[in-house]
């Protein structure tokens, strides 16, 4: 589907009725207008010639699912519309998120006495596979605050890295990275960077069109969006992109169809979702900068966000997460708070249709230290809500009395 389609199109029709195409059913007088679950191994041909030809690569099709199979397919094409231009890069669909990160990373070709420099602020599981896979293989660690685009600077032209991780927003105090400035830093050293797009999304920044490398999702999140599929994705062009699919084919942590499948379908959907949830964020985060129950709120709309600015040049829109802290300090008190939601939904994840609401310092940072914790800024009292689509008045009211409770 080509570039001159708007983003909204291209989400609802890149990738079906490739007819014509290696999936075309030729002698078919109907055609399904959404791309089937092919369960299916593997895949046979009119004869043995034409196999020989798809697996030595001189022909496009398809041979085994583990390769490659027309659902997958389909989603990837979808997704590699919405984050580069066509023809530039392509996408790779992975079991989970996690499973695609550590792909991304392997594709910069990570080995002994390479540097990989990543940002504190990342997904604690990143963060990890990096100190408990990479670093035993030789790969030597070190973390920079990202936000800080002068400390990157200089931690890159001191470690002279093979590749920089960041996230284009990371969790939970919503931090905006310059990915511009950024990408300037990297391709001025010859390190490849590599975005973790979760929190953004191609609706909110595509970082390959700002000079990233590498784009690396968990569909889990957003691109889903209905909190029933666990998927992850890289987007990248040459010189990654033969490496990734060399990869996923040995390593084998390709999307299954059937997730695929319901990937593809919540993408559709991705620019109606992020709007309303970006557009009820904005209402939800005024809303609790003024609450008295609230101490501090941390959403890049507001204008105390220290990356207020950067995210009006780099994100189309502030984001659908929220993050505060409550008046009445710790753990308590939070517990308290969730406890109290009837509507929110006290769960771990984020970027579903449905308001979750989960406690950080227990959840997603519970393997920091205390030290840690409190360096990166995630205090006792935080409460992070990812704001679904529900009507937003129903999600404030809902806020407003489990804080009346405290
Ligand atoms: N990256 C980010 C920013 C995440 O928040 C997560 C999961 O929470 C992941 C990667 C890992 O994704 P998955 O759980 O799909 O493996």
């Amino acid at each position: 589907m080509g570039e001159h389609r708007r983003f909204e199109t291209r989400a609802v029709h890149s990738g079906e009725r490739r007819w014509g195409g290696r999936d075309g059913p030729k002698n078919s007088d109907f055609f399904p207008i959404s791309t089937p679950i092919y369960a299916s191994t593997t895949f046979s041909h009119p004869d043995i010639e034409t196999t020989e030809r798809i697996l030595g690569g001189e022909q496009e099709g398809y041979s085994y699912a583990r390769y490659d199979n027309p659902t997958v397919v389909a989603f990837e094409e979808a997704l590699a519309s919405l984050e580069a231009p066509p023809g530039t890069a392509w996408a790779f669909a992975f079991a989970s998120g996690m499973a695609a990160m550590h792909a991304a990373l392997a594709a910069t070709e990570l080995g002994p006495r390479a540097t990989v420099l990543a940002a504190e602020q990342l997904y604690g599981s990143t963060a990890t596979l990096l100190m408990q896979i990479f670093n035993p293989l030789g790969v030597e660690v070190r973390f920079v605050d990202a936000y800080d685009l002068g400390a990157v600077d200089k931690k890159v032209a001191e470690l002279r890295p093979r590749a920089v991780v960041i996230e284009t927003i990371s969790n939970p105090l919503l931090r905006v990275a310059d990915t511009s400035g950024l990408a300037g830093i990297t391709r001025r050293s010859g390190a490849t960077l590599v975005v973790d797009n979760t929190f953004g999304t191609p609706y909110l920044q595509r970082p390959l069109t700002l000079g990233a490398d590498i784009v690396v999702h968990s569909a889990t999140k957003y691109l889903s969006g209905h909190g029933d599929v666990t998927a992850g994705v890289v987007v990248a062009g040459p010189p990654y992109d033969g490496a990734l699919d060399q990869i996923r084919k040995l390593v084998g942590g390709t999307l299954g169809t059937f997730e695929a499948w319901l990937a593809h379908r919540g993408l559709k959907t991705l620019p109606l979702r992020m709007a309303r949830q970006c557009e009820n964020a904005r209402l939800i985060s005024t809303r609790l900068a003024s609450h008295p129950k609230v101490a501090k709120v941390y959403h890049p709309l507001l204008e105390d966000h220290p990356d207020h600015e950067v995210a009006r040049r780099v994100l189309s829109d502030t984001g659908g997460v929220v993050s505060f802290e409550l008046e009445t300090g710790g753990r308590e008190a939070a517990f308290e708070f969730l406890n109290a939601l009837d509507l929110c939904v006290r769960a771990p994840s984020l970027g579903d249709i449905y308001t979750l609401a989960i406690h950080p310092a227990t959840s997603s940072h519970r393997e920091l230290s205390p030290s840690r914790r409190q360096r990166l800024g995630v205090k006792e009292s935080l409460i992070r809500l990812s704001v679904g689509i529900e009507h937003p008045e129903d999600v404030s009211s809902d806020l407003e009395q489990a804080l009346e409770r405290l």
